[in-house]
């Protein structure tokens, strides 16, 4: 008699996620699990998926989200990840997450950090982690979801933004809370040393804070003090941290700038890499495959003038003498302050694009650069960026055009210790990296460039960011684990780079399989939500 199962996957390319060769076989599903793989398996399917000439491959993990809101904000966006072939997504980044916040007492975090992971509009209070997790599971997940606890919720939590050490009551208060979220399944803290305010943290209070999460083996993922030529000495800060620590270690979205001057080349990054190895540090990084940054245009100026929030600036944007001093600064590359990349100077006003605005009459400025815009104008730059500040009340999204090089993308990449991760922001007007970023890593980077094998590819997607993070059931092809899976056409996946069109969705994700169910077919995603939530 033929067994039953729900789900056969049929002549597909199978690259099962551990870096080894390729080959052609089936998979059976059933009960949310892989059953079985092998050629011809003949058993009788609720449904087919006929895979020939299609690869085959775990779904992806994506190790640096900021969709932490993203339950909550409908469709289409909670589909993206799904639609790039990613299953599995880790949100509670860059310090900036979403835990503990308590909207009465936190108004200040929650105004912080909604440029980054957005504001879907509700009421949210999350004062932990499981209260966070009951809550995206109550409204259904589209994928699966992990999380971080973040040092800078924590420590807003405990001391609001204050420019001080904490006491040694505030210290404990904020281990408790990393603790607690240890306990309740976070796979560790993330660290964000150039924001708010985390750029007033001590190497005391981070090494006692991450032997925390050393007690229960979870990971520490660092959002850098400074990413321009100075990003050696913030590295060695972290190495160091986590020397005192004994914590695994991950440095996010580790790049630097394009720029001989202001920037810092790969070489130099993955040598810092290897003497922490050498260290006996265990350590991993991480990239987007863009070559063009986004944030908003305040981070242009120096943070004397933005420090003390949104009114004061426009304030001091009105002051001329003010405007000299800024002009100054900005136009010297010497310029430095701890937590601030000098952006013009790196990549010049002409590689600064203009990319959200609320006022109707200032949209004829999108998709143009502040150089080009200035000198139409016949106006100095930061004349005409003050102006635009002040009209806007300071919210101006831009994109830093080809901040990063080529080049170095793919010296990074090559390195064993990276993996991918999107660095998805859904608030704004969106970079275009929340969209194709894992189909831009397959059609850009290993099917054009060559950069690295498709097999080395996929393991940076699924089972090496599985293996760091810890989590067993997931990341690789094989009898027994959960049935996350993505089935792509690699003849003509990509994703775009159009930083005018930053929605165009990608091409070549043909079918999704999550927790053994058909999450998107033929392209289309399902009306289902199969997503859980992953604890560690
Ligand atoms: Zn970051
Ligand atoms: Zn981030």
């Amino acid at each position: 008699m033929i067994e039953l199962i729900e789900i056969l996957i049929k002549n597909g390319l199978i690259i099962d996620g551990t870096g080894c060769a390729s080959y052609e076989a089936d998979i059976a599903i059933s009960e949310g699990r892989i059953v079985d793989i092998g050629k011809k398996l003949s058993y009788k399917a609720g449904e087919v998926i006929d895979a020939s000439g299609l690869v085959v491959s775990p779904g992806f993990i994506d190790v640096h989200s900021h969709n932490d809101l993203v339950p909550f904000m409908g469709q289409p966006i909670e589909n993206l990840k799904l639609l790039q072939g990613v299953t599995t997504e880790l949100v509670g980044q860059c310090g900036l997450g979403v835990i503990p916040c308590i909207e009465t007492e936190r108004k200040v975090w929650k105004n912080y950090i909604s440029g980054v992971v957005g504001n879907p509009g509700i009421r949210w209070e999350f004062s932990d982690l499981n209260k966070y997790f009951n809550e995206i599971n109550s409204r259904g997940l589209k994928n699966n979801f992990a999380a971080l606890i973040s040092h800078g919720a924590v420590r807003t939590y405990v001391m609001g933004f204050e420019n001080r050490i904490p006491g040694k009551d505030e210290l404990s208060d904020m281990c408790r809370i990393v603790d607690a979220a240890m306990e309740a399944g976070a796979f560790g803290m993330s660290l964000g040393l150039q924001y708010m305010p985390a750029i007033f943290s001590s190497r005391d209070e981070l090494v006692e804070m991450c032997k925390v999460v050393k007690k229960y083996e979870g990971i520490v993922m660092v959002h850098l003090r400074n990413h321009d030529s100075s990003i050696v000495d913030a590295l060695d800060e972290i190495i160091a941290i986590a020397e005192g620590s004994k914590v695994k270690l991950h440095i996010s979205h580790m790049r630097s700038y394009n720029s001989r001057e202001l920037g810092c080349s790969a070489e130099v990054l993955i040598e810092c890499v290897e003497k922490a190895v050498e260290k006996g540090i265990n350590i991993t990084f991480d990239e987007h495959l863009y070559l063009s940054g986004s944030t908003l245009m305040t981070q242009l100026l120096p943070p004397w003038i933005t420090a003390k929030g949104s009114d004061d600036l426009i304030a001091r944007l009105k002051d001329k003498e003010m405007l000299e001093k800024v002009k100054m600064e900005l136009s010297n590359t010497k310029t430095r302050y701890r937590g601030w990349d000098n952006y013009s100077a790196i990549n010049g006003w002409s590689g600064i694009l203009i990319t959200s605005v609320k006022i109707e009459k200032n949209r004829i400025y999108i998709g143009k650069t502040v150089g080009s815009i200035a000198k139409d104008m016949g106006m100095h730059p930061v004349d005409f960026a003050a102006n635009l500040l002040i009209e806007e009340q300071t919210g101006v999204g831009i994109v830093t055009l080809n901040v990063f090089s080529e080049e170095d993308t793919i010296k990074l990449i090559k390195h064993p210790l990276q993996m991918v991760g999107s660095d998805s922001i859904p608030a704004g007007v969106q970079h275009p990296r929340l969209y194709g970023n894992y189909p831009l890593l397959l059609g850009k980077y290993v099917r054009g460039k060559k950069a690295i094998s498709l097999e080395e590819a996929i393991k940076k997607c699924t089972l090496l960011p599985a293996k760091t993070l810890g989590i067993r059931d997931i990341g690789e092809l094989s009898t027994g684990k959960t049935a996350d899976i993505t089935v792509f056409d690699f003849n003509e996946i990509t994703g775009f780079e159009d930083y005018n069109h930053s929605t165009l969705p990608p091409v070549g994700i043909k079918h999704v399989i999550l927790n053994g169910k058909i999450a998107v077919k033929d392209g289309k995603a399902c009306l289902g939500s199969y997503g859980r939530v992953v604890r560690y």
